[in-house]
């Protein structure tokens, strides 16, 4: 090899560079284009997914979360990092083509790359590669030296991935430093031969390697050109091929995972897509209890998910040591994928997910607060899968033993607790209470425009009924001409829908939707989030609900609510972010407007709030499930709130206020922690004109 000749002409062991450079293309592009179809296979014998509507929509989150990297900065250091990668990789992609190109075809310019332009983009690229290179030494030392908790693999999950890591940033570090080197080469080589040289950005990799190479003779320079271009078609080719067979799949995969992802989060899967309920009894198994039950785009979740451990990281499932970490649900399903659909040799599938994939406890352990979701910067979906497999289970009757006396009262009196349905307004019927507010049960055609939907546990527990008591004293104070359903009210069957019994759901709204409907109101009201979140979302031809913390906030703004001053000034008030108001509805603001409104009330932010909020450990039926924990959710709820300096915990859910009230006494912390539901709290503080109305 004498100097810089074209690469194209250039030979290698007697092979001529263009025939050498077109045998890799050739491999590389086959062998890529192999594995890619057999990764698709077991998307093909998945089950349907209805992902082809709104494409517009679709391609606005495209932009937002692939090419925005939207969710990347939420964890600051690795999202900055990851935000430069991307960005390298982007400006690098035609950079990389046009060099592939350049083997075959010495004198292949980019179309509109020519010139100026191209010289604009050739200077942009070259910071672009040295920048990319920065960060993969940056994240080696990071994953070696520093080794963020949320990369550690539990032995329970198998080995490291660090080695595997650490490989693919090797990969691609060294991919940068040919790229540059392969620049460096030529400019050197244009030099010494006193041709044109292209100019290389200064203080960049190739020009720097540039400098290094300057005085080496031309024939060496010529060798380290060809060398530099080699390496970088294999190493170029083994990245491209290497990749599906890990979590860099997921460079090929996310655009695709993005722009399928669900795009109404609040509205679970049905039990199988393009099928009514009205011929639900037409599915002969309901869930996920086979791989292959999974829905093709659960499958590219699988493919897609980068293991950057967000998504478990924010888990309170995760967080207590119950058996459940979200990034595992993915990571083993998609290892389980690469076992059964090898690339060599046939598929070999058909085994039941649970017993051989997960464990039930696994599966039961979630409380669906799509903490999750909320964090994946790839929008891998997680509630869907679970209670698909959910479903799965309770088809084959593999209901935990604590759920199953729950369920039953549910089947039969429409509550979890077993109560009578007569006894369903008796907490309307308290002596005090009734002096000041007499609450209606509606009958149809009454004129009554507001439905108060209480469901079961405010029903019938006793001390959530103080709940429904400020909630219908609010409602009376803003002047609302409403009722309840009273017997007539069965539990909204969120939770069951959650827990996968989706024939008993449906039951249990059919026959809350015809009373809603019969009562002829014009609103629903309900102080449970988890009520709100089922008739907002699992319900169908209802009328419009609220949660009563948007009516308070509105009739705040209104001037209908006026408050007194907070009493105590050593108060310190906290709010609690009900997963089922805020992650799930998006309901953050007009809670704490009501808490800032009343003069005097200090009130302090916990670490994890609004959409990063800890689940207080769950609602429902998840209160009659006993998880294997280390310890409970709600702890570690009122440990978050006394570090944030609060005393006073306000929440705005039932649920919450169970988990939370026996947080405070399991954590020692009575007397010193309290909890108080907003409906009580703006109850209390309410100015009312006449004191016995309060
Ligand atoms: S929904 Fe909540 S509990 Fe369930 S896996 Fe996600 S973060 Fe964990
Ligand atoms: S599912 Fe999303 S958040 Fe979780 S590890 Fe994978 S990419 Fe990260």
């Amino acid at each position: 090899m004498e100097g810089l000749q074209s690469l194209s002409q250039m030979t290698s062991w007697l092979v001529a560079g263009r025939t050498l450079f077109l045998l890799i293309h050739i491999l590389g592009v086959v062998c890529f284009a192999y594995i890619v179809a057999k990764r698709v296979v077991p998307l093909l014998r998945a089950q349907r997914d209805l992902r082809f509507d709104q494409p517009l929509v679709r391609m606005g989150r495209v932009l937002k979360y692939w090419l925005g990297q939207w969710k990347q900065p939420r964890y600051r250091f690795a999202g900055t990092l990851h935000i430069f990668i991307f960005a390298g990789f982007i400006l690098l992609a035609m950079r990389a083509f046009a060099v592939l190109i350049v083997g075959v075809s010495a004198n292949f310019v980019m179309p509109g790359f020519s010139g100026k332009a191209g010289d604009v983009y050739n200077t942009v690229t070259d910071y672009a590669a040295t920048v990319v290179f920065l960060c993969m030494a940056i994240a080696v030392i990071r994953r070696l030296v520093f080794k963020p908790a949320r990369y550690a693999v539990p032995a329970k999950y198998g080995k490291s991935h660090t080695a595997d890591a650490i490989f693919l940033l090797a990969l691609i570090a060294i991919l940068m430093v040919a790229d540059s080197l392969f620049a460096a080469a030529k400019a050197a080589g244009q030099a010494q031969q006193g041709q044109p040289v292209e100019a290389l950005a200064v203080f960049s990799l190739p020009w720097m390697l540039q400098g290094a190479l300057a005085p080496l003779a031309l024939p060496i320079l010529g060798r380290v050109y060809f060398g530099a271009y080699l390496l970088h078609e294999v190493t170029f080719y083994f990245l491209l091929c290497y990749r599906p067979f890990g979590i860099q799949f997921h460079v090929e995969t996310s655009l695709f995972n993005i722009y399928f992802a669900k795009l109404d989060r609040e509205i679970l899967k049905p039990v199988r897509w393009g099928v009514s309920d009205e011929h639900l009894d037409q599915v002969k198994s309901f869930g996920v209890k086979t791989f292959e039950d999974f829905t093709w785009k659960q499958m590219l979740d699988f493919y897609s998910c980068a293991d950057c451990g967000r998504c478990s990281d924010n888990c309170p499932a995760n967080a207590v040591g119950r058996p459940l970490s979200p990034r595992f649900l993915t990571i083993k399903a998609r290892d389980y994928s690469f076992q059964r659909y090898p690339v060599w040799g046939s598929a070999n599938n058909g085994m039941p997910v649970v017993g051989n994939l997960y464990s039930a406890d696994e599966i039961w352990s979630c409380t669906t607060c799509g903490a999750c979701e909320a964090e994946c910067p790839l929008l891998v979906e997680y509630i869907d899968k679970i209670v698909d497999l959910r479903r799965g289970l309770v088809d084959d009757g593999n209901v935990p033993q604590s759920l199953q006396k729950p369920l039953k009262a549910l089947e039969s009196r429409g509550n979890p607790y077993g109560k009578m349905e007569k006894k369903k307004a008796d907490w309307t019927k308290t002596k005090d209470f009734q002096q000041i507010c007499d609450v209606k049960v509606v009958e149809g055609g009454d004129g009554t425009d507001t439905l108060y939907f209480v469901d079961s546990i405010t029903s019938y527990d006793d001390r959530m009924q103080a709940i429904g008591r400020a909630t219908a004293k609010i409602l009376k104070h803003v002047g609302a001409n409403f009722g309840i359903l009273g017997a007539a009210e069965k539990d909204s069957g969120h939770e069951v829908r959650r827990f996968g019994e989706e024939t008993l759901f449906m039951a249990l709204r059919d026959h809350n939707s015809e009373a809603l409907r019969a009562s002829g109101v014009k609103r629903i009201v309900t102080a449970d989030p988890h009520a709100y979140n089922a008739l907002k979302h699992d319900y169908k031809d209802v009328p419009p609900v609220e949660h009563i913390s948007q009516v308070i906030a509105n009739e705040v703004k209104a001037g209908k609510i006026k408050f007194a001053p907070v009493e105590n000034a050593n108060s310190v008030y906290t709010y609690h972010d009900p997963c089922y108001l805020g992650r799930h509805n998006q309901i953050y603001d007009d809670p704490r407007d009501v808490l800032d409104a009343i003069p005097g009330l200090k009130r302090v932010e916990m670490s994890r709030s609004r959409d990063r909020s800890f689940c207080c450990g769950g609602g429902g039926l998840m209160l009659f499930y006993e998880p294997k924990e280390e310890q409970r959710m709600g702890v570690k709820r009122v440990q978050m709130a006394a570090e944030a300096g609060a005393n006073v915990i306000v929440t705005a859910c039932p649920f919450c206020m169970v988990n939370i009230e026996d947080a405070i006494k399991v954590a020692g912390m009575e007397g010193k922690m309290t909890a108080i539901d907003l409906a009580e709290l703006v109850d209390q503080q309410i100015a009312r004109e006449s004191p016995k109305a309060a």
